[in-house]
């Protein structure tokens, strides 16, 4: 595994690759490396001839300084993890990708101005214009994306779309602790006894499976908001039912497959997980 720091070596690498005819993996991170992360890189290398992966925490998507201070940085360990299964880890600094005098950015639409888009703002914005800029930086034909993020994986699929790109999106489902728990960078803040509360937000996901026919969508919100609440303290900030292919309203058994998104408080640790249904 070969380490690019530089934005132009990176680009005249990809650009090789390309000449070359070969297929391209790609996976943005911002590091802090576990196995959710893992599984989509497993899956470029063995779909791909060659597979980049971005270690960068975006500053651009973060709109609390707090939180981007607090963010783990843990290259070293990160690269060890990775090494076997990949060619390039591309890992520019702040400076390299937004130099002084930047100023364009990706504005986006419709889907992203609920949920994640509401109660961060800036966040999809700053994601869509790194993720651009890493996407034609790197030149991939295939990007990997995880399900625990499913607004943004439709959000970077829109994006390909609108914007013409000639790349193919992949997205691996969730990656999950044993106790159910999605496995995020996060996590390492919560201590063990937070972790073990947390395990509730997907248990009761999964349930919500088995009463989906059994009320409207304003009557399951309310059950699984119940169901946590009941048993722990976790303070929810949504949770919302919608149609899977673009977030809109939706009537149970009147769409194909349903998404369930929740974003909760465990602590002062911010989560973020869902569940797809179909119908
Ligand atoms: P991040 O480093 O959090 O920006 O995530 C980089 C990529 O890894 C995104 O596409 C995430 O959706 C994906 N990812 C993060 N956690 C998981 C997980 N538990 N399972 C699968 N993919 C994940």
């Amino acid at each position: 595994m070969k380490i690019i720091t530089s934005l132009k070596e990176m680009q005249h690498v990809s650009s090789k690759f390309h000449q070359s005819g070969k297929m391209i993996g790609f996976i943005p991170t911002m590091g802090a490396l576990h196995e959710g992360h893992l599984s989509l890189i497993k899956k470029s290398n063995q779909n791909n001839d060659v597979t980049v992966v971005s270690i960068f925490v975006n500053p651009m998507q973060f709109n609390d300084e707090k939180d981007l201070e607090l963010y783990p940085r843990t290259l070293k360990q990160d690269s060890k993890y990775i090494q076997d299964y990949v060619d390039i880890l591309f890992a520019p600094s702040v400076e390299e990708l937004y130099p002084d005098q930047f100023q364009t950015k990706v504005r986006i639409g419709k889907i992203g101005s609920q949920f994640e888009g509401e109660f961060r703002s800036g966040y999809f914005e700053g994601m869509a214009t790194v993720v651009l800029k890493l996407f034609n930086i790197c030149q991939p034909t295939h990007c990997y994306f995880g399900q625990k993020d499913y607004q943004q994986v439709l959000i970077v699929r829109q994006m390909i779309h609108d914007f013409n790109l000639p790349i193919t999106l992949v997205m691996m489902p969730t990656v999950r602790e044993k106790n159910g728990l999605a496995m995020s960078s996060r996590n390492r803040r919560l201590s063990q006894e937070e972790k073990k509360k947390a395990a509730i937000i997907y248990r009761t996901l999964q349930q919500s499976h088995g009463v989906i026919n059994h009320g409207s969508v304003n009557e399951i919100e309310e059950y699984i908001c119940d169901e946590i609440q009941k048993k722990s303290d976790i303070r929810i900030e949504y949770i919302a039912i919608c149609n899977s292919d673009d977030l809109s309203d939706c009537k149970i058994n009147h769409c194909k497959e349903i998404v369930i998104l929740i974003a909760a408080y465990v602590g002062n640790v911010r989560l973020i997980d869902n569940i797809l249904i179909s119908l």
